[in-house]
């Protein structure tokens, strides 16, 4: 949207400067679409430091911070527990190519937390963790279809970027270039929250289907929870065909709660991708599950699956601190911001009589511009809501010192680091982004 308002109430002359020349060596100026701003507009702020709740950017700017990183930053950020490990690690040594004893403790506190979790293997992204998961489903069941569902994310695996569209529902049609037919062949893709639409799947295609696989919450779409009996439905469907249930866990795993969103709901999948938080906001990621499943993995069975800097002793070091100061008491704080998160935003839009609707998951929280009264249970929901409100909602919280995530899609990650102060910036920023989301016009209208 490149005729987002921009309100010149801060310096962004050096990012702009930055975003400029990082555009002259990498592909639009990022390396991950979403920090360019594209559906927000205006110029994305380069960050040079970050501190707690708290991001500085290279104009001096500073902004409270509800992003975190796309999830990891639970503790805060520069938290002295990760840079000690971090840096103590980094002093032994960056990486060996051989095992360590971080590897097991890592593998250990995420079997410790999640019960249907037995064996991890780590890998370096939530994406590879996915990719990885998907092969192996297909390698112990000997079957070749995925189920995956509209507006979940896991990650920019070829078969598992395919989405409906144009009505084409389970065609597993690619929506990106570069993904042959044949990769999404394989991949039906059916409505989030539909359990009828899986029955019908399994009841046409049940004996190819290797895995379904789910975000254990959909955050990708805006925050989308399971309906009651979504996921115990997904489980006992695939029980009875014999398919595997991937609960993709990257961006849950260990935010949501000790045990991910596993510990809310209590549904056993069959493997489970983990990132975001393991890592501590260092590049690693695992999948794990049933020692059974997990054994056809290389080097004990036929699947194979490597990684030259697989658990990273640095990453590990990060993930293990993050994990070990992950406390109850921190679960309560992150669980208490979300709610006040929600309520302030809430609050703020309803005093500018802006319809909207909160969407929460746990402590995963978005906000939908809508006056429907039903509840938003898919990706179909999600692209009726006002998203046009967003850009000016936005840039007005920015502009007030507060970083909420560059998309109407994406949710909003709180730390535990948020305290009165943070809260009471975020207080103040408010009501003028409430007034700009009231008075933002539908594409195609006239004010
Ligand atoms: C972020 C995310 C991924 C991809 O992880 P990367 O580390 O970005 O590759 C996969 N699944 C879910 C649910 C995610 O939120």
């Amino acid at each position: 949207m490149a005729d987002a308002p921009q309100i010149p109430s801060e310096n962004t002359a050096r990012s702009q400067e930055l975003f400029a020349r990082a555009a002259q060596a990498v592909p639009g100026g990022v390396n991950s679409p979403v920090r360019a701003f594209s559906a927000v507009g205006g110029t994305p702020r380069f960050i040079r430091e970050a501190s707690g709740y708290t991001l500085t950017d290279v104009d001096d700017n500073t902004y409270v911070d509800l992003v975190c990183s796309w999830g990891p930053m639970i503790l805060g950020h520069a938290h002295p527990a990760i840079v000690d490990a971090v840096r103590e690690a980094a002093t032994g040594g960056v990486s060996f190519g051989a095992p360590t004893l971080g590897e097991i403790e890592l593998a250990e506190e995420i079997i410790d937390r999640v019960d249907p979790v037995s064996r991890v293997r780590l890998v370096n992204s939530g994406t590879e963790a996915t990719m990885s998961a998907v092969r192996l489903a297909r390698g112990f069941t000997g079957r070749s279809k995925i189920v995956k569902f509209s507006g979940c994310y896991h990650g920019h695996v070829d078969a598992l970027l395919a989405d409906a569209g144009s009505g084409v529902a389970t065609l597993g049609l690619p929506t990106s270039p570069g993904v042959t037919g044949a990769s999404a062949h394989d991949t039906l893709v059916l409505p989030y929250n539909d359990l009828s639409a899986v029955e019908a799947a399994f009841a046409e295609h049940g004996d190819d289907i290797a895995a379904v696989i789910t975000e254990a919450a959909a955050g990708n779409m805006g925050v989308v929870a399971p309906q009651p009996g979504f996921n115990e439905g997904l489980r006992s469907i695939t029980a009875r065909h014999g398919a595997l249930l991937i609960m993709d866990e990257v961006m849950t795993g260990f935010r949501v709660g000790p045990a991910g969103f596993h510990g809310l709901d209590g549904v056993s999948g069959d493997l489970y991708t983990f990132g975001k938080v393991m890592s501590g906001g260092l590049p690693a990621a695992a999948f794990g599950g049933r020692a059974d499943i997990m054994g056809h993995l290389a080097p004990t069975g036929p699947v194979y699956q490597a990684g030259t800097l697989s658990g990273n002793p640095v990453a590990v070091a990060a993930g293990l601190a993050t994990l070990r100061n992950a406390t109850a008491e921190v679960y309560e704080r992150l669980d208490a911001n979300a709610e006040r998160l929600a309520g302030l935003v809430s609050d703020a839009l309803t005093a500018a009589s802006v319809a909207h609707r909160v969407q929460k998951a746990g402590n995963l929280v978005s906000f939908a511009f809508t006056d429907t009264a039903e509840p938003i249970i898919d990706y179909a929901g999600v692209k009726a809501t006002e998203t046009w409100r967003f850009a000016p909602f936005f840039h007005a919280l920015l502009d007030g010192g507060v970083y909420a995530p560059p998309s109407a899609f994406e949710a909003w990650f709180v730390s535990a680091a948020l305290d009165d102060d943070a809260f009471s910036r975020i207080a103040d920023a408010l009501p003028a982004a409430a007034a700009a989301a009231a008075a933002a016009v539908a594409p195609g209208e006239v004010n």
